[in-house]
C-alpha cells in the first residue's frame, strides 16, 4: 500500500523527522489560505500523485511547454496561479506511464534553500535479509541512471535488527553522505528516526529524495515515498485510513475487498489459479507456448462460490484479456466449487473471450459435469500443457 508525499511527511514528522511545514490542499480556492499560513517568501507546490519524477513531468492539458508538477513559487499570487494550472490535470512523469495520473491534491509547503540534494532509502534486502540504507551522494535527480553509469556512488548499509543501527552503521552513513558539522549531528538523529519509523510502521520501502543540506548547513526530508507491506495493514488502522483509492487499479481494489491476490500484468491472456506456485507455473508456460499472462488472479483455498465468480469477473473486466485460462488444484479448493463460481459469473457476465478450464483434485468428475452441463463454451484441458496450448491455440485463431 502506498500513500502520498504529505501523508507520509507527516508521519515521518511524529516519529521526529525535520520535514518543511506545509498545507495539503484538494481545490485551487484553499490555495491562498494554505500559502498565508507559511512563513514564506519561498513556497513550493507539489502535485500529490502516487508516482515519482513529478518535477519533471508534465501536464498532458498544458502541451509540450508545460512547467513541472513541483514548482517553486515566490509569492502567493504565484502560488494560487500554480495550483490553478495544476489541479485536475494529468501529469505525465516516467513513472506514471503514457496515460499519466489525474493531480486531485497538492501539497504547499515552505520552501527550502538547498546546498546538496542527496539520496538515501531503507528497503528490505532480500539477500542479507535484513533492512538495508541505500544511500548516494548523487540525490534528487534519476538514481536508476546513478545506479547503471556510476554504481560505485551508491552504498548499501544492512541494519542487523537485533541491534539496530549501530554508532558503525552511522559513521557510514555519514561519511558516504559526506556529512559535516551540523549535518552530521543532524544525520546521526535522523537515521535512527527513519529506521524506527520504518520498522514500527512495517513499510517495505522508505524512499527519501532528495534528503537535502540546506544553505545553513541543516539536513531536511524533501521530499518521501512510502510503501508498506499489505500483509502488515491489519495491526496498523491509523495507516489504512490514509489510502487514496483514486490511485489505485479499480480491479486491485475489487480483489482486496475480497482477499483475492490480483496482479495485473501486461499479456493477454487472463488466469484463475489457486496458489502462488500454481500462478507461477501457469505463468511460465503460458511464456513456453510463446504469449504472455494479461494478470493473475489467485483464488487461495477454501474459497466459496461467490469469490470465484468475483475473481473471475475481475479477470474478464481487463480489456486486455483475449483468453482466458483456469487452472486449479483442488486440495482444500474443491473443483465442483470453482465450476460453479466460473459459471455463475459467466451467466451474469457473459463469455466474449476463449475460456480453458483445467481442473484436477478433490471433486473433479463433479466440478467437469458442472461446466459440461452449463451449456456454455468452455474447453476443457487434461492437464498443464494441454491447458496452455489450448488457450494459445483459441487466442491465434
Ligand atoms: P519528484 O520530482 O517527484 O521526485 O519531487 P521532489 O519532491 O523530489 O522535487 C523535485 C525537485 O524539486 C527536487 O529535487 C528539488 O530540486 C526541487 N525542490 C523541491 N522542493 C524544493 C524546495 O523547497 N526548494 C528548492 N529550492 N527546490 C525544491
Ligand atoms: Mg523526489
Amino acid at each position: 500500500m502506498n500513500i502520498h508525499e504529505y501523508q507520509a511527511k507527516a508521519l515521518l514528522k511524529t516519529f521526529g523527522a525535520p520535514v518543511a511545514e506545509g498545507v495539503p490542499i484538494f481545490s485551487a480556492d484553499e490555495a491562498e489560505a494554505a500559502a498565508k499560513q507559511l512563513p514564506g517568501p519561498l513556497y513550493v507546490v507539489k502535485s500529490q500523485i502516487h508516482a515519482g519524477g513529478r518535477g519533471k513531468g508534465k501536464f498532458t492539458e498544458l502541451g509540450a511547454d508545460s512547467k513541472g508538477g513541483v514548482r517553486l513559487a515566490k509569492s502567493i499570487e504565484e502560488v494560487v496561479a500554480h495550483a490553478k494550472e495544476m489541479l485536475g490535470n494529468t501529469l505525465v512523469t516516467k513513472q506514471t506511464g503514457e496515460a499519466g495520473k489525474q493531480v486531485n491534491r497538492l501539497y504547499i509547503e515552505d520552501g527550502a534553500d538547498i546546498d546538496r540534494e542527496l539520496y538515501l532509502s531503507i528497503l528490505i534486502d532480500r539477500t542479507v535479509g535484513r533492512p538495508a540504507f541505500v544511500v548516494s551522494t548523487e540525490g534528487g535527480m534519476d538514481i536508476e541512471a546513478v545506479a547503471h553509469d556510476t554504481p560505485e556512488k551508491i552504498i548499501t548499509v544492512a541494519v542487523d535488527p537485533e541491534t539496530g543501527l549501530t554508532q558503525s552503521d552511522l559513521d557510514t552513513l555519514t561519511s558516504s553522505l559526506k556529512l559535516e558539522g551540523e549535518a552530521k549531528a543532524d544525520g546521526e538523529k535522523l537515521f535512527p528516526i527513519l529506521y524506527k519509523a520504518f520498522v514500527e510502521t512495517d513499510m517495505s520501502l522508505l524512499e527519501v529524495n532528495p534528503l537535502i543540506v540546506m544553505t545553513d548547513g541543516r539536513l531536511r526530508v524533501l521530499d518521501a515515498k512510502v510503501s508498506f507491506d499489505g500483509n502488515a495493514m491489519f495491526r496498523h488502522d491509523d495507516i489504512r485510513q490514509l489510502r487514496d483509492e483514486t490511485e489505485e487499479d479499480a480491479k486491485e481494489i475489487e480483489a482486496s475487498k475480497w482477499d483475492l491476490a490480483y496482479v495485473a500484468l501486461d499479456g493477454n491472456i487472463g488466469c484463475m489459479v489457486n496458489g502462488a506456485g500454481l500462478a507461477m507455473a501457469t505463468m511460465d508456460i503460458i511464456k513456453l507456448y510463446g504469449k504472455e499472462p494479461a494478470n493473475f488472479c489467485d483464488v487461495g483455498g477454501g474459497a466459496g462460490k461467490e469469490k470465484v465468480a468475483a475473481a473471475f469477473k475481475i479477470i474478464t473486466a481487463d480489456p486486455k484479456v483475449e483468453g482466458i485460462l483456469v487452472n486449479i488444484f483442488g486440495g482444500i479448493m474443491k473443483c465442483d466449487v470453482i465450476a460453479e463460481g466460473v459459471v455463475a459469473a459467466v451467466q451474469e457476465v457473459g463469455l466474449k473471450v476463449p475460456l480453458v478450464v483445467r481442473l484436477e483434485g478433490t471433486n473433479v468428475d463433479l466440478g467437469k459435469k458442472i461446466l459440461n452441463e452449463s451449456g456454455l463454451a468452455i474447453t476443457a484441458a487434461d492437464d498443464l500443457d494441454d491447458a496452455a496450448k489450448k488457450i494459445v491455440a483459441a487466442i491465434q485463431a
